[in-house]
């Protein structure tokens, strides 16, 4: 904390984001990145990336080594891997870009004993993956210890100069501030709501008998395009692994249930699983370039500052910022700073990616929505536990009967953000925004930004 006093409020509960329900494979192989980075950017920004990813990697495990967290980390290598053979080219492509910049890896073909057939791995050396919660909850401990304050069920709502007000009508002044919100509230005052793509992903976590090697994390390139991570101590007997996979971007809006589904179909061809212990969805934001997002918020304050955009790569991309946002605070320069600043320059292909593509793509979900003929809201018949979006004369409704009192849980279907109508997600009983990935409890309550503002609810009686 470099001496500094240290505040930090969460709307709902710490380590209860994002964070919660990733991967976290730590790794600089993010896909076929660094040949597209050589192709988009430049060599010299492909090399720099790495490095800023295995920087953070070493201070993940520092960290863990100097405060003795439990948090599992081990060090492993990252294989991406192909089935087809048509796909292979693209394997090489990315093999070249790592021995033009000097990356730790190989490209091999069938040289690794997996359980499931391959065509071609691309090996980067000297990866790492933890459990993030048990290293995180060690982590809150030592700022317990240092002094920081931590408000939960605190959500940011408003800046005006260098104070914050948060939604129980509380004020904080601050010196700095850091949003690190996932999706950044106030995204119109940094025009972020253009910026970020929505990715959906699926998570599955099963014992096997047929595990991976241990020393390896795998991401599929082509098929399913699974991921994995063994968990380390859930059952001693039976290897347990996490399985990633079945994304998709939020104006697709496709079904959870058929999705996990899937993803539990491809898990099976891969292992032999017998129990399922969880099963989930989680969304992360994506950048028009593939590089996060992180230094001022705007170009007019320079003691606001910004972290988001991960590409679902989080795990190394969130502690950059700890690096990075320090020293712009100190003054100091920072090699990785312009490389991820929001206010880089992204070239004019990357421009018109990133801000003509989200709002076509929000119009487009939502002339399909106009185009559904939703039933009407007394005529409707739910089970208790279940939700759907109805017509309320001119209007459309969220419609929930509770589990609890049959009551009805009645609310807008306009996300408060900017206007788009909300998708009913029955296995969590959430609304959710399929334009800039705002999520909403039955209730109405927000669970998941940028969106501030509760929805108006109405709670109706069975005969009313
Ligand atoms: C399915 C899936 C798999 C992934 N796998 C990997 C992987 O293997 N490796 C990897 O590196 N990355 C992975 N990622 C990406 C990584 O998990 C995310 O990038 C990372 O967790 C995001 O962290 P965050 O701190 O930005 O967000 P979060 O963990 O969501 O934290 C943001 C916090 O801000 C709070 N908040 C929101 N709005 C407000 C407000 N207005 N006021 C106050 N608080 C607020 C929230 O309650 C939340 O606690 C994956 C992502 C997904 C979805």
């Amino acid at each position: 904390m470099r001496g500094h006093k240290v505040t930090v409020i969460d709307t709902d509960y710490v380590l209860g984001g994002t964070t919660a329900n990733t991967t976290a494979r730590i790794t600089a192989q993010q896909g076929l990145l660094y040949s597209q980075l050589i192709k988009q950017k430049d060599k010299e920004t492909a090399r720099l990336y790495y490095d800023s990813q295995m920087a953070a990697i070493e201070e993940l495990e520092a960290i863990g080594k100097k405060h003795n967290l439990d948090g599992d980390f081990r060090r492993v290598d990252g294989v991406i891997y192909v089935e087809e053979e048509t796909s292979i080219s693209e394997l090489e492509t990315e093999a070249e870009a790592y021995q033009t910049l000097g990356i730790d890896g190989t490209l091999l073909k069938q040289g690794i004993d997996l359980p499931f057939e391959t065509s071609a791995e691309l090996v980067m050396r000297n990866q790492a993956e933890f459990h993030p919660l048990k290293y995180l909850k060690g982590i809150l401990e030592v700022l317990e210890e240092k002094g920081v304050t931590i408000y939960e069920h605190t959500r940011g709502k408003s800046l005006d100069g260098d104070m914050l007000t948060t939604n129980d009508g509380n004020n904080i002044h601050f010196k700095n501030i850091i949003i690190a919100t996932h999706f950044p509230f106030l995204d119109y005052q940094g025009f972020y709501f253009n910026s970020f793509k929505i990715s959906r992903s699926y998570g599955l976590v099963v014992t096997t008998s047929t595990p991976p090697p241990e020393n390896v994390s795998l991401s599929g390139h082509d098929g399913p395009s699974l991921t994995t991570r063994h968990i380390i101590g859930r059952d001693n007997e039976h290897p347990t692994l996490l399985f990633g996979g079945m994304g998709h971007m939020s104006y697709m809006e496709k079904d959870m249930i058929d999705q996990l589904e899937k993803l539990r179909l491809y898990a099976d061809q891969k292992t032999i699983n017998e129990e399922r212990f969880y099963a989930y969805r989680a969304q992360d934001s994506m950048t028009a370039d593939s590089l996060p997002f992180i230094g001022c918020f705007d170009t007019k304050h320079d003691n606001r500052f910004v972290a988001a955009g991960f590409n679902k790569y989080g795990m190394t991309n969130v502690v950059l910022p700890s690096m990075i946002i320090s020293d712009l605070i100190e003054g100091s320069d920072n090699r990785y700073h312009e490389m991820v600043s929001p206010h880089r320059n992204k070239g004019v292909l990357q421009q018109i990616k990133q801000h003509a593509t989200t709002p076509m793509e929000s119009m487009s979900v939502e002339a399909k929505n106009m185009l559904k003929n939703y039933p009407n809201i007394d005529d409707v018949e739910l089970s208790a536990g279940e939700g759907a979006v109805v017509k309320d004369g001119m209007l459309k409704k969220g419609l929930y009967k509770d589990e609890e009192n049959n009551e009805y849980y009645v609310v807008d279907n306009r996300c408060t953000h900017m206007g788009c109508s909300l998708s009913w997600n029955q296995p969590d009983k959430t609304w959710d925004c399929p334009c800039h990935g705002s999520r909403f409890n039955f209730k109405g309550n927000v669970i998941e930004g940028p969106a501030t503002e509760d929805l108006d609810v109405e709670i109706k009686k069975d005969n009313d």
